[in-house]
């Protein structure tokens, strides 16, 4: 793999200075980005490359979109950042388009926060109050901790409170102890989280009613893993028999990336099933970090109260208005309907090139990975960057995609030709 040390001196040179003042939490940068349009993206040596992973899902508009670009940069023209004692216009019309969007119930209300984790540590304060309000829980005498439960595989970010409902043991064992009370169950499997729900052991805390499931309806990090939509309809049921929440987490599947604006809107995913509340963030403002919670009806929404929760940056201007420009040209130029087509388009693209290395492809809409013969991704996303084409390698074995919803039928068919022409005896290092 040619990394920025086998560049050119321009490259090269920000690369050493990147390592000299950033600590090493991502590794050594493959690139370094310039400027970018649509799908496409200039590193600072020139070289231009396809882009098909968005910035992980982030970019839904593409690069420079000129409705995004125009949005920003009038509102930093007149007003970007204020205390959360006052409010904007842009901030207030984002909440409710989202409510909109979401097919949310009279009532629902919006928390912004800044991004994915901070959406995810809304939602499980939020957890945290309604658990307080169950029967035999705390606060009453002798009441007990009520408990979340995740899925294993899941990821919902690495903020101490999001890290304690990730499964990945790597990420989570250096940090331990960690909020207490979350519990994994085997996902796809209805019985293991049915034995969670019936089980009364003592536990540190006191084994409490459930009061939340958090679950992702595609696991995104774990390599693009849709849910059986029966298993989803199994823990709704199990949720309102025992009265516990079940919170989506469509930080990676939410505004539009899937052909709906969430994913629970699909039934293929759902099977029908609405959620009490669901976190976004990723592409909600076309690369503007944002990200939040929306509550399904009055009285979860209730819960916080002033004081409950808060962010100096919450609900931004700057990037309420990134957002209202992102939502309302996803609308205008019909770019679920593009999602649904392209990723169909890139699916059987894959599908059909006739290279025995990929051997499936996943997905809905412009959220899709195809499964490789063998463990070679890292190399094959190496291989694919020095060909001019951005993705990612999700999963030792198992390419990621995720690009624009803007992106175009030529942009597909090229990608799917650049793959097409991929070695087959790659290996990973
Ligand atoms: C990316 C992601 C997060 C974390 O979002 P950040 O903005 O990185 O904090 C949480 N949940 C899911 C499903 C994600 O894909």
């Amino acid at each position: 793999m040619k990394s920025l040390e086998t560049l050119g001196a321009d490259g090269s040179h920000w690369l050493s200075e990147y390592k000299d003042v950033h600590m090493n939490v991502f590794g050594t940068p493959l690139r370094v980005l310039d400027h970018g349009l649509g799908s496409h993206v200039w590193d600072v040596d020139g070289n231009e490359y396809l882009d098909f992973l968005g910035g992980i899902a982030v970019n839904s508009l593409g690069y420079a979109h000129p409705k995004w670009v125009a949005a920003i940069t009038e509102q930093a023209g007149k007003i970007a950042h204020i205390s959360n004692y006052f409010a904007s216009e842009p901030q207030i019309r984002l909440a409710e388009m989202l409510i909109d969007k979401a097919g949310a119930p009279e009532g629902s209300h919006v928390y912004f926060g800044n991004s994915g984790a901070e959406g995810n540590e809304a939602a499980i304060k939020l957890a945290k109050l309604y658990g307080r309000t169950m029967p035999g829980a705390l606060p009453k005498i002798g009441g007990k901790q009520a408990r979340i439960v995740a899925l294993t595989h899941g990821f919902h970010g690495r903020t101490l409170g999001a890290l304690s409902a990730t499964w990945k043991p790597d990420i989570r064992t250096p940090f331990e102890p960690l909020v207490p009370n979350i519990e994994f169950a085997t996902s796809g499997d209805l019985r293991s989280m049915e034995d969670i729900f019936s089980s009364t052991g003592k536990g540190r805390y006191g084994k409490g009613p459930v009061a939340a499931v958090i679950m992702e309806l595609i696991q995104g990090e774990a390599g693009v893993k849709a849910m059986d939509p029966e298993y989803v309809k199994g823990v709704r049921a199990l949720c309102d028999a025992h009265g516990a929440l079940l919170i989506f987490d469509e930080v990676q599947t939410g505004i539009g990336r899937t052909g709906e604006w969430f994913a629970f809107q699909r039934k293929d995913l759902s099977g029908g099933v609405v959620p009490d509340a669901v976190t976004f963030a990723k592409g909600v403002a076309g690369g503007f970090p944002m990200g939040g919670l929306i509550a399904f009806g009055a009285s979860l929404s209730a819960l916080f109260t002033p004081g409950s929760h808060g962010s100096t940056f919450a609900g931004n201007p700057l990037a309420a208005a990134a957002g209202v420009a992102t939502l309302t040209a996803i609308q205008n130029e019909h770019l679920m309907e593009n999602a649904e087509d392209r990723g169909r388009q890139l699916r059987d693209g894959l599908e059909h090139c006739g290279n025995p290395l990929f051997a499936g492809a996943r997905g809905r809409g412009l959220l899709d990975a195809v499964q490789l013969s063998h463990p070679c991704a890292h190399a094959a996303a190496n291989w694919a960057l020095e060909h001019g084409l951005i993705v990612n390698a999700v999963a030792p074995d198992a390419l990621r995609f995720a690009p624009p919803l803007v992106v175009t039928a030529e942009d597909v068919d090229a990608c799917v030709a650049v793959l097409t022409k991929m070695p087959t005896d790659l290996k990973n290092d």
